[in-house]
């Protein structure tokens, strides 16, 4: 089939003339599959036409002609020759087509057979009658092709994305698409027609004179050009020579590409290229980058100073070689995951310095996408040198480590030396228990010792008097009975007065401060001294004018006084002088300083010094300690200087001791000065009549002991007093708050039931006038706080000489002066 809209050749034409030029009754063309053409017989049937066609060959240059059909082979059967048509005579000759292919068969018949066939002219007429078929066909399928073809062309060059135009020989355009015109600013119609010096100006014109020569001398010539306008646009231009059917250049194809944008691009590519390198190259890391499969296409110069390879060598893969081998595995892995994933790169590695030396790195890489369809165009990456950071980031590591290594140890040693410590404290409180307890224990046998000795002797003179009383009673010889009564007394005394120095010790001697002058007191024992201290030693007694009254209990400080010259005596066995002075003294802070519990202030001194063997310094500081003694046992308790120190101490007051070996030693005994008045008492009622009751005075006596309380009963009977007696503290109350006389209690402290003390508290609420002598042991001293009792209340402490206990009594139902 011919394409559509190029006309068919007119076979009915062809075959009319067919029939005209061999004078038969038919001619027709016949082609497979369509309807017959020409003057064809009436009632051919297409099988029959079809076989009848088939008589002829594809090619001939000569028509097949058979004079009878009815007498031909392949033909006398057909009903178109026997039949009613009854065609005899047959010429044929095929219609060739485009490519050597048949188009159809041109048929001429008859219904008269013909012997002498065609003659020459009609042959040669139908062979010419068939090619003029085909050439008409072909110049109209020719010139419709071209027209085809023109109409594509023009609508390829208008719809390609470039410049094209054709320039003659003359340089006149023969042919320009929409895109050449334009791009000259132009319209196609102004463009086909003008010479390509009027298209581009001449100034234009004349710089591209020269390629135009090259290119219509038969050569391609390709460049790039700016827009004559000088616009900023650029094309890519080609002159492509067209040569003609003589070999020689006829035309001159003008191609051309506007490349402005690409340009523009590859300048901005440059730029920015430019830019990183200058980056890349300033910074003091290695710089790397890749495609982005990961191929390594560019270092930095740092790189290569680091690493000291060749320029080139570590590209592609090559710088996995320069990895410490421990971190290679690992480098490798994490750039694979990155490449896969897009995710930046980050690893610390050793990198292998120029010199061998593997240095800490941290290596970094971020991909950069395109930034339209987001897929990665390239990976840019750093090596920082971090070698120092790490190194120091380690030490300080290890120095931690090493820190709490050593705390733990330190903790570890303090703990066992603290467990030591307790261990050691520990043992050291054991051993000092025991010592301790063997202290006492020696020193309650030295005190058993001595005082035994001591009581031995004093009960020896007790007893051997009333032994010596009882034998002379027996015998009826009463003479000298007082001088034997007055020896056991004088025993007794002792055993009391050692009594009291034990207790003094105990520091449990309830004291009776009153105001005091010591003068009167020292001259009072002058006597005594004297007798005690023998002939050998020499006493002198220096006392202050204007001596300041002192507050203490003057029977402690009698029996300080004599302790000290005591002691003193048993300091000078082969005699020497005892001088015992009084004075004022004031203890001013300086002093103080130099004294534990000591108050500054006025003082009076007592200073009881000798010329005696001395103390060695040693012994001066343990000469106040309970039981030190140098004395063998039965001679010293060591308890004298303790009682005396206990005593200052009780007193508010303050003793020292001044001594050197072989010159001597002194004692001073400070008392607090007193500012009121001194009581004139008496100091000792020894061999002093015993007074007597005078206006039938009432004593209630308080005694749970039978025989004390019957002693004391009956000692006042004797001195005339009315005596009522209860047992215990309720039975003491009960009188107390009954009605009648009542001018002195004499009560023991220590009361089963209710106290001596909590008994008279209670009854002062009906008597609060009551006068009260206590009578105590030095276990209900508690009672009384420090031994400060108030008016109308005065104590005497056990055992006491009954003449000293009436006295008191005596004292204190009759105050005033005796
Ligand atoms: P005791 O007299 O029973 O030994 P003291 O407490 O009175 O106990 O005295 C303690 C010790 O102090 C004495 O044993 C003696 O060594 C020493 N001492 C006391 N007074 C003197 C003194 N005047 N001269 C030398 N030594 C003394
Ligand atoms: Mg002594």
């Amino acid at each position: 089939m011919p394409p559509a809209g190029i006309p068919e050749p007119d076979l009915h034409g062809i075959a009319f003339l067919a029939r005209v030029l061999c004078g038969t009754a038919f001619a027709l063309v016949h082609r497979p599959d369509a309807p017959l053409r020409g003057p064809a017989p009436p009632d051919l049937s297409a099988s029959d036409a079809a076989a009848l066609a088939a008589l002829v060959a594809d090619v001939r240059e000569t028509p097949v002609v058979v004079p009878d059909l009815a007498r031909h082979p392949r033909t006398a059967e057909l009903s178109a020759v026997h039949g009613r048509a009854a065609l005899r005579f047959y010429a044929g000759i095929p219609l060739p087509g485009s490519g050597g292919r048949r188009l159809g068969t041109l048929l001429v018949l008859d219904a008269a057979p013909r012997r002498g066939g065609l003659t020459g002219e009609q042959a040669a007429g139908l062979v010419t009658l068939a090619n003029q078929g085909i050439r008409e066909r072909d110049i109209l399928h020719h010139l419709s092709g071209m027209k085809t073809e023109r109409d594509d062309l023009r609508s390829i060059t208008e719809a390609a994305p470039a410049l094209i135009a054709a320039l003659d020989r003359d340089e006149i355009c023969r042919f320009a698409n929409g895109n050449f015109s334009r791009w000259f600013g132009l319209d196609p119609d102004e463009t086909v027609g003008r010479s390509l010096r009027a298209i581009v100006g001449e100034a234009f014109y004349d710089a591209r004179r020269p390629l135009l020569a090259r290119a219509f001398a038969g050569e391609t010539v390709s460049f790039e050009s700016p827009h004559p306008k000088a616009d900023g646009r650029h094309a890519l231009v080609r002159y492509e020579p067209h040569r003609g059917a003589d070999r020689a250049v006829a035309d001159l194809y003008l191609l051309g590409v506007d490349i402005t944008a690409e340009k523009d691009a590859r300048a901005a590519l440059a730029d920015s290229a430019l830019k990183f390198r200058a980056i890349a190259e300033s910074m003091p890391q290695m710089v790397w980058s890749t495609l982005p499969d990961g191929y390594h296409d560019y270092y930095n110069t740092r790189w290569y100073e680091f690493t000291g390879m060749p320029e080139g060598s570590t590209d592609g893969e090559g710088w996995n070689a320069i990895f410490h081998p421990g971190e290679q595995e690992e480098a490798w892995r994490r750039w694979r995951r990155s490449l896969s994933t897009g995710e930046p790169y980050e690893i610390e590695y050793r990198l292998r310095r120029h010199d061998g030396v593997y240095r800490w790195v941290l290596g970094r890489a971020v991909p950069i996408h395109d930034p339209e369809s987001g897929a990665i165009e390239r990976w840019f990456g750093t090596c920082t040198d971090i070698d120092d950071q790490v190194r120091a980031r380690e030490t300080l590591a290890r120095g931690r480590e090493e820190l709490e290594a050593q705390v733990a140890e330190r903790t570890a040693a303090l703990a066992e030396a603290n467990a030591r410590l307790k261990a050691e404290i520990e043992e050291r409180a054991r051993i000092e228990e025991a010592l301790h307890q063997a202290q006492k224990m020696e020193a309650v046998g030295q005190l058993t010792g001595g005082i035994a000795h001591d009581f031995n002797n004093l009960l020896t003179g007790i007893v051997g008097s009333l032994d010596l009383m009882q034998t002379r009673i027996n015998e009826g010889r009463t003479q000298n009975l007082t001088r034997y009564a007055g020896l056991a007394m004088a025993s007794a005394q002792r055993a009391a007065a050692l009594t009291h120095r034990l207790l003094a010790f105990a520091r449990r001697q309830p004291l009776e401060a009153r105001a005091t002058d010591v003068n009167r007191l020292v001259s009072s024992m002058d006597e005594l001294l004297r007798r005690t201290l023998g002939e050998r030693v020499r006493l002198e007694v220096v006392v202050a004018g204007g001596l300041w009254l002192t507050l203490c209990d003057p029977n402690q400080l009698e029996n300080a006084i004599l302790n000290l010259a005591i002691n003193a005596r048993d300091a000078m066995p082969d005699g020497g002088r005892l001088t015992i002075e009084t004075a004022n003294a004031h203890l001013d802070d300086a002093y103080v300083a130099s004294e534990i519990g000591v108050r500054a202030g006025q003082y009076v001194c007592v200073c009881v010094s000798d010329t005696g063997a001395g103390m060695s310094p040693e012994v001066i500081q343990r000469a106040f300690d309970p039981f030190f003694t140098t004395k063998p046992i039965g001679q010293g308790t060591g308890l004298g200087l303790s009682m005396i120190y206990g005593f200052a101490k009780q007193s508010d007051g303050h003793v020292r001791i001044y001594s050197e070996v072989a010159e001597g030693t002194a004692v001073k005994l400070y008392l607090p000065r007193h500012s009121g008045r001194a009581v004139d008492e008496p100091v000792r009622a020894t061999g002093m009549p015993v007074p007597r009751a005078e206006h039938g005075e009432t004593v209630l006596v308080v005694e749970d002991d039978a025989t004390v309380r019957a002693l004391i009963g009956e000692t006042l009977t004797d001195l005339g007093y009315r005596v009522i007696e209860a047992p215990d503290g309720p039975a003491g109350l009960r009188i107390l708050e009954a009605p009648g006389r009542i001018d002195l209690v004499v009560t023991d402290v220590g009361l089963p039931g209710l106290n001596g003390r909590r008994m008279i508290d209670e009854a002062l609420a009906a008597r609060p006038d009551l006068r009260v002598l206590f009578i105590t042991g030095y276990a209900e001293n508690a009672a009384f706080g420090n031994g400060h009792l108030a008016p109308g209340m005065r104590m005497i402490t056990k055992p006491f000489a009954i003449d000293a206990f009436a006295a008191k009594v005596r004292a204190m139902i009759e105050p005033g002066p005796s």
